[in-house]
């Protein structure tokens, strides 16, 4: 069970073979997001950790592969209920771990369980179909679990990140090597602490450290999938290394989502939706609103509201109420934000409000509004990962979508239109794995999406990947001529 002293990292071991333990590795230092200052340090794991993590996956799949997916389905319903009951202990060791907002980092922890849930109901259901052959004959494509499947994830959304591969993996009869962000280390041995107990030994085993203990995994030749959700830089490093030898790769990676305002909106409501896609969780999430292509007919008064709403923005202690916006994860993180605006200001971009830290500990930076961004800075081209609304204002709304498609990036995009054409035209055309008309955020259970180009290969949720943890096996049985 979860427990204060994870903040000092005294309690943050990794799970080996059904055991905790701390790891052999070198110390981590662990930073308190909410005030910049280090709190603790854990023991990493080290190569041999590693070792020992796969070896007892290898071992638990035999036998977990065969266990009627239904007491799979189980064991994750009992994990689900474990979050549910722990659920304000989460939302605090991941607040304090990352500077999330208390009460959506509670609200996240019960999306975790949802996602435990919903593999245990959707994940039962499929493992193949049968064909229509020789009715003397029994033909039929068998879905089969991969094996050894080593789960990578990152720091901003620990919990659902987390729980919808590690669920839609064992439910299907994987076996697990989890390796949570060193940002969250907390967060994620909390998670741990609370499925892995509810697993045969070795079903899921959790390592901790940085990257590299992630890239000592991934080279491992027994693992025969890796699943990464995080920046793109480490997925193409995980795609070159476990590609290599032809392990199966899911990479849910960086974005650099845009949203397109066309005329005919009400401003008011335009900047409101703009706010929420930029500024949620300090800009630090996948689908995070950081490109703004603006008709030119409503630009300046969707900026103004915009700026306003900006303006009236409480950014602070994460855990206080009426907080806005937390602080950014850490030091680095701000470094990137800090040096997106600086460029751009230089370049020629002009900063309504925000566009300095602030002057208190800890890793803040207020909403910013930046107007005259260009396709050429890297506050459009690289993915800022900050509380940064960067505008440009377009023509028409054509111009908007090609702005939008112009990116190394292709995760979610987002369109605000009153014409049903260019909604439609929307969907069609923009080269994205999500495509949002008149919500920057939402989307019914069920939905499965392929990011594209530098965002990712294979769909990171929904019924989907079930399949993608799962191979295909045709399979043709007769009865045999007998003596
Ligand atoms: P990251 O890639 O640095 O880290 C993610 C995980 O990979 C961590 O556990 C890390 O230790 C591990 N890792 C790092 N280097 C490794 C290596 N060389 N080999 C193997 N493992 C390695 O990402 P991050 O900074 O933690 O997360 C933020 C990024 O994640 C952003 O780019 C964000 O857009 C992305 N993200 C994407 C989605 C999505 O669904 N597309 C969702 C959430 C976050």
């Amino acid at each position: 069970m979860p427990s204060a002293e994870l903040f000092d990292g005294s309690e943050i071991h990794q799970w080996i073979g059904g055991e905790a333990r701390p790891g052999n590795g070198p110390a981590l230092t662990l930073i308190d997001a909410i005030t910049g200052s280090p709190r603790g340090a854990l023991r990493s794991s080290d190569s041999a950790d590693v070792d020992a993590a796969t070896a007892a996956a290898t071992s638990a799949f035999a036998e977990w592969r065969r266990t009627p997916a239904a007491e799979r389905a189980a064991a994750l319903r009992r994990a689900a209920a474990q979050i549910r009951l722990h659920a304000d202990e989460l939302g605090r060791i991941l607040s304090r771990d990352t500077g999330r907002l208390l009460g959506q980092a509670t609200e996240s922890a019960a999306v975790a369980a949802d996602l435990l849930e919903e593999a245990a109901v959707t994940g039962v259901l499929e493992a193949g179909r049968s064909l229509g052959g020789n009715w003397m004959a029994v033909d039929a494509v068998r879905r089969e679990p991969r094996g050894v499947i080593a789960v990578l994830t990152p720091w901003n959304d620990p919990y659902p990140a987390a729980a919808g591969l590690l669920a839609a993996a064992l439910v299907t009869g994987n076996v697990i090597v989890h390796k949570p962000s060193e940002r969250s280390s907390a967060a994620g041995s909390a998670l741990a602490s609370l499925l892995a107990p509810e697993l045969p030994a070795g079903v899921m085993n959790v390592l901790v450290g940085g990257g590299e203990v992630g890239a000592t995994l991934v080279a491992d030749p027994r693992v025969d999938m890796v699943a990464h959700i995080g920046s793109t830089a480490t997925g193409r490093s995980i795609a070159r290394i476990a590609g290599a030898r032809g392990a199966r790769i899911l990479l849910e990676n960086g974005g650099k989502d845009p949203i397109v305002v066309d005329r005919g909106v009400d401003p008011r409501w335009a900047a409101e939706q703009i706010s929420i896609g930029a500024f949620t969780n300090t800009g630090q999430l996948c689908t995070s609103v950081e490109r703004i292509y603006l008709h030119a007919d409503i630009a300046e008064a969707v900026t103004g509201e915009l700026v306003r709403i900006a303006e009236g923005m409480v950014t602070g202690d994460p855990g206080a109420n009426g907080t806005d916006l937390g602080p950014l994860v850490d030091e680095r993180q701000l470094a990137i934000v800090a040096r997106h605006v600086d460029e751009a200001t230089e370049a020629g971009a002009r900063c309504l409000t925000g566009g300095t830290r602030l002057d208190r500990p800890g890793s803040f930076y207020p909403p910013t509004v930046l107007t005259g961004c260009r396709a050429d800075m890297a506050v459009m081209r690289e993915e800022t990962f900050g509380p940064i609304a960067a505008i440009t204002v377009v023509p028409d709304f054509d111009a908007g979508l090609r702005a939008a498609n112009d990116s190394e990036y292709g995760l979610a995009a987002t369109v605000l239109t009153p014409s049903t054409e260019h909604a439609l035209r929307a969907a069609d055309e923009l080269d994205v794995g999500t495509v949002k008309v008149n919500a920057v955020f939402g989307g019914a259970p069920g939905g499965s999406a392929d990011p594209r180009k530098a965002s990712g290969h294979g769909p990171g949720f929904g019924p989907a990947l079930l399949g993608e943890f799962t191979a295909l096996k045709a399979v043709h049985i007769e009865a045999a001529v007998t003596a």
